[in-house]
């Protein structure tokens, strides 16, 4: 599967702008929907508000129109009586104006009114329901009233207005007293509407009754009594004057409504103050075309206002909460999408590494099948994990019958299974085995091989130590090699070292033998001489004796000079290069051994004026007893440490091992030559060693280590 990344980059630039356009028209969808969600709760709303004041007005429309017809027959029924009729004709009869004053009183007490009241046709009260009250209408003159002069011209008299005689408003009704076609009077009811007001006020919306010429003359709210909804026309003032229709009142202020919208059909909305309160306002108007009226009634529109603000909140809310789920929705799929993005680069990852795995695995197992050395793999517990095929060929068994098996493995040798186990131990407890384990194994057709044993731990690409990885060396034919050359070397060495001790001492037998016997006779000779007292032949003798003695001398010094002969002579050289050859040399013997050398070499030491052939000798003799000395010790045991150091104005080469030291009996003798503890010892090899070493003007000295073991150090000067 490929992954077109590609493609995936290339596309965010037009994702990126289509996104922008997403989201712009989101953005508008959004604003839309909110600003219609808040305009139509607040329509719905105002719709509301204006039923309910639809409610309020019919009510009210209905309450005038039934007090009007309450009371706008009365004056009809009340100029029928005779007595007013009577009244009428002859005005001047007391006893006639007081028959219907109190007819008037009765009747205007029985309906409620404000006062009834008798014109005659100049418009003159001839009596009246409050005749008995101070300021009674009887005697005044209404004929400036429009009521009275409608009546008298015989249509219904219809007026509101405040009272002359009262200053109280009211609507005064009034019709004509008429007998045939004659008209005799006005009878005329005045009614309070201040009952309506009463209920108005108690009402939260304010109503507002206005008349013909605009001005609210009733209603709800004080201030606007008395004040008009439109300009007054100068005849219109005049005309409210001259019928006295407002009282005193000289000018009709307009009502304090503003910002008045313009009206849609017969509502509109306006701002006023009301209960101390700026308010934005929705209007409602009724005609009541027969008494040429208007009711109006206002609501209050902050709910409206509100509801709007509500409408708009619990869009932006909805808005919010879709986009709140969209973005939630967005990111899950983003996050699906990452997921798979990520198992499909896990997918491509998976089946890289696994190629690379066989790959690496392909390349290992030729790499393990083409190696001519033994490998094996073992677990933390020693369980055979891997063999490859040089394995089982050294050990002649099958990867099945090695792989799975915990320690003892069938090639160990049965001899050597404490090794074995030594070896496994050490490796499992983390040993530093990096120099391996030289062992033998029996192959599976029952010979001995010789291997080498190398382990290192298997650390795993966490760190985790998992196990081991063991290499085994076939080394059969190098040991076969190696021992023939040690053989060939001890062989070599040990008749050398005869063959010069032997010629030495032949040498030494037959040089010394002649003056030796000589010196024999001529001192029997001498003993005798001087027995018999010859003095002559006694100093003749005496002096031979002296030659031979001095002949003895001359050939000892001839020996001692023939060694010196031997050797090329003294030259510069270091210690570190006389070490290094003797262990070169003695390699073999060490392996053989199995011995181990700690070698710690001071690099800066100065050459010194040495003879290098003389001082590898004394080296060499030095390891050798060393090695010689921890015979009887394990191998792990065998360790033969070799150093070079300086010291004053010495240089110093010290061999230490970890054998049984030297005991003060033979450290008594330990220089004398012939004196060896070993059954096959010469006992010739430190006296050498010192003979060697003073010839340099040095000194050989020997102490036992405190932890175990003998220490031989060779103190040479700078400056020989
Ligand atoms: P040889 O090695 O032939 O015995 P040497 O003169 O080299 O002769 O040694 C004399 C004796 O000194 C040895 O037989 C041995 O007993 C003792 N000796 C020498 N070197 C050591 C040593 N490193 N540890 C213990 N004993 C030693």
């Amino acid at each position: 599967m490929t992954i077109d990344l590609q493609a995936s980059e290339a596309e965010p630039r037009s994702k990126h702008i289509r996104r922008v356009w997403i989201q712009a028209l989101a953005a508008v969808v959004a604003i839309a929907f909110i600003w219609l969600a808040g305009e139509g709760t607040a329509q719905r709303e105002k719709q509301l508000q204006v039923d309910a004041i639809h409610r309020t007005l019919e009510v009210q429309t209905l309450a005038l129109r039934g007090t009007v017809a309450r009371y706008n027959r009365i004056p009809f029924v009340s100029g029928q009586q005779a007595n007013v009729h009577a009244l009428l004709k002859s005005p001047r009869n007391d006893a006639l104006v007081n028959q219907v004053n109190r007819y008037l009183e009765e009747t205007n007490r029985r309906v409620g009114a404000e006062a009834l009241y008798l014109m005659d046709t100049d418009g003159n009260t001839l009596a009246a329901s409050n005749w008995q009250e101070p300021k009674s209408f009887v005697g005044d003159n209404y004929a400036f009233r429009p009521y009275f002069q409608d009546a008298k011209a015989g249509r219904e008299g219809f007026f509101y207005a405040v009272g002359t005689s009262t200053g109280v408003p009211g609507l005064y009704l009034s019709t004509a007293v008429r007998e045939g076609d004659a008209t005799l009077g006005v009878m005329t009811i005045k009614v309070s509407l201040g009952e309506i007001e009463e209920a108005w006020n108690r009402n939260k919306e304010p109503v507002s009754l206005i008349d013909a010429h605009g001005i609210i003359f009733l209603g709800s709210v004080p201030d606007w009594k008395y004040t008009a909804t439109r300009p007054l026309k100068a005849d219109e003032l005049a005309w409210v004057h001259k019928h006295w229709q407002y009282g005193d009142r000289q000018d009709i202020a307009p009502v304090a409504w503003s910002q008045r919208s313009p009206a849609e059909g017969r509502s509109f909305d306006t701002y006023a103050t009301l209960d101390g309160r700026k308010q934005h306002l929705l209007a409602l108007e009724e005609e009541l075309p027969e008494f040429e009226w208007k009711l109006s009634v206002m609501s209050d529109l902050a709910p409206v206002q509100w509801a709007r603000w509500i409408g708009y909140a619990m869009a932006a809310l909805l808005a919010l909460v879709l986009l709140l789920a969209f973005k939630i929705l967005q990111l899950r799929e983003r996050r699906y999408a990452e997921m798979r993005r990520h198992r499909l680069q896990l997918e491509k990852r998976v089946q890289e590494r696994t190629a690379e795995l066989q790959e690496a695995h392909a390349f290992r197992k030729a790499m393990g099948d083409s190696l001519v050395v033994g490998i094996h793999a073992r677990d933390l517990q020693g369980r055979i994990m891997y063999v490859n095929p040089a394995l089982c060929e050294i050990t002649g068994y099958q990867p099945d019958e090695l792989v799975g098996q915990p320690p003892p493995y069938p090639y160990w040798h049965p001899e050597d299974l404490d090794k074995h186990w030594q070896y496994f131990d050490a490796v499992l407890s983390g040993q530093n085995t990096l120099h391996g384990f030289e062992s033998r194994i029996r192959h599976r057709e029952g010979h001995d091989v010789a291997t080498m044993f190398y382990s290192a731990p298997l650390i795993d690409g966490m760190g985790q130590h998992n196990g081991w990885v063991t290499s085994v060396v076939d080394i059969t034919d190098q040991k076969r090699a190696e021992e023939q050359q040690r053989l060939q070397a001890a062989r070599m060495q040990r008749s050398g070292r005869l063959a010069t001790m032997g010629e030495m001492a032949s040498t030494l037998a037959h040089e010394l033998s002649q003056p030796l016997m000589a010196l024999g006779s001529f001192a029997g000779a001498a003993r005798t001489y001087a027995e018999r007292g010859h003095r002559e032949l006694l100093q003749e003798t005496l002096l031979d004796i002296s030659i031979q003695a001095k002949r003895a001398a001359e050939i000892v010094g001839r020996i001692r000079g023939f060694v010196r002969q031997q050797t090329p002579g003294f030259q510069a050289c270091t210690v570190n290069e006389v070490v290094n050859n003797v262990l070169a040399l003695m390699r073999p013997e060490i392996r053989h051994q199995q011995a181990r050398v700690i070698v710690q070499l001071n690099a800066e030491l100065p050459a010194i004026q040495a003879d290098r052939v003389l001082l590898e000798q004394v080296v060499l003799n030095l390891v050798l007893n060393a090695l010689q000395a921890m015979q009887d010790k394990y191998p792990v045991d065998k360790v033969v440490r070799v150093e070079t150091g300086l010291q004053g104005d010495m240089v110093f080469i010290r061999v230490s091992d970890r054998g049984p030291g030297i005991a003060a009996p033979v450290a008594e003798q330990l220089f004398e030559p012939f004196f060896t503890t070993k059954p096959e010892g010469l006992g010739l090899g430190l006296n050498i060693c010192r003979t060697s070493v003073e010839s340099h003007r040095g000194r050989l000295e020997f102490e036992n280590a405190p932890q175990g073991g003998a220490i031989f150090t060779v103190y040479l000067p700078l400056e020989s």
